[in-house]
């Protein structure tokens, strides 16, 4: 065993109250890998709180586990109390304290042991174990693979394979993107413990309502703006978008997707005004060219290579402006991307 894996192996054969926090907008993998270890902790008696800092789509609420997660926006003080008891804290899928705003100075200064489950790149040096791996589809993976590590596979039951299994399908756009051999490995091995794909991808993709359908089309014809000479697409939505479409967390999901559906299109770019003081902004691409790489040095975010995210504090207008100028700047490397 690693370090890493005896500290982190130590940690749940001790029962202790554990906070299991994952990142702000949740998705998929975010709740669906912090449930199902919340699960396995409690197999292992384990006091367990699953926290988020904000609430997660309606359309994940049949998922096993998550009626039970703490919400910080809608309980801040429920949760901090929460926190302030924990002696053990697992991050999962985020790896900077950034993404769980406005949490991060009292995780920062808890005394709690502090272990990161994560695949995204570059984890910050705050935790006391990691068990990351950029390589990984997901954090869903990794969550399998420190059980089977811990050699307590049999502890998976469906609802636990169920919650991974989103994890796996939404992080690797139903096992399109970070597809190594590994993630249909970790995913036979949930179908052999009794998950059925069709009832999750049922679940999971299948239930779009028609405003859902309607916003789609909203975007494509009239919120889209190519630019065939950067290789490089974007969908911006204002205010007025939001009211019209009455756009709830998770209705935007996977929009982005469909610009890079056009040939000869490398990177595409969701920009939306929230109900925040900040504009959010979704970045994709396919082939080498990193948005990762644009997100955290523009955009004070950051994520994956084909996958990235961060905001903007300027107006839609000019983040919008700000995107098509720097597409300009690392136009060759986008053209030439895919
Ligand atoms: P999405 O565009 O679906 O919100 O996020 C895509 C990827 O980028 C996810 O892996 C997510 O963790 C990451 N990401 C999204 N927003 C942010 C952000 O504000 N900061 C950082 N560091 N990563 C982000
Ligand atoms: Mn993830």
């Amino acid at each position: 065993m690693t370090d890493d894996l005896t500290y982190i192996s130590s940690c749940i054969k001790e029962p202790a109250n554990s906070v299991i926090l994952s990142h702000r907008n949740p998705d998929g993998d975010a709740l669906g890998s912090s449930t199902a270890l919340a699960a396995y902790l409690e197999k292992k008696n384990h006091k367990v709180t699953v926290i988020l800092p904000s609430e997660y789509p309606a359309t994940m609420k049949w998922m096993p586990r998550t009626k039970d997660v703490l919400i910080f926006d809608n309980f801040p003080d429920e949760a901090r109390a929460v926190i302030d008891k924990a002696e053990q804290i697992y991050a999962l899928d985020f790896n900077s304290w950034e993404r769980v705003d406005p949490l991060q100075l009292q995780l920062m200064e808890s005394k709690a042991k502090k272990i990161v489950i994560d695949h995204h790149l570059d984890p910050e040096p705050y935790f006391d174990a990691y068990y990351c791996d950029s390589t990984a589809s997901s954090t869903a993976e990794l969550v399998y693979r420190l059980i089977e590590d811990l050699g307590e596979v049999d502890h998976i039951d469906i609802k636990m394979g169920e919650s991974l299994y989103v994890g796996l399908l939404t992080d690797t756009g139903s096992f399109k993107y970070s597809i190594a051999p590994e993630v249909f490995r970790v995913a036979s091995q949930l179908l052999n413990r009794g998950v059925d794909s069709d009832y999750v991808q049922n679940k999971v993709f299948n239930t779009l309502s028609l405003k859902n359908l309607e916003l789609l089309g909203h975007c494509l014809n009239n919120r889209m703006r190519i630019f065939p000479e950067l290789g490089m697409g974007l969908i911006f939505l204002n205010l007025a978008d939001h009211k019209q479409f009455k756009i709830q967390r998770g209705d935007t999901e996977g929009i982005v997707n469909y610009i890079l559906k056009m040939d000869g299109i490398n990177m595409a770019a969701f920009v939306t005004e929230q109900n925040q003081q900040y504009i959010k902004l979704s970045l994709r691409s396919k082939g080498d060219f990193s948005v990762q790489k644009i997100a955290s040095k523009y955009f004070n975010g950051g994520g994956h290579k084909n996958a990235s995210g961060g905001r903007s504090d300027a107006s839609l207008k000019d983040t919008v402006d700000r995107l098509v100028q720097i597409a300009h700047e690392y136009k060759s490397e986008i053209l030439k991307s895919f």
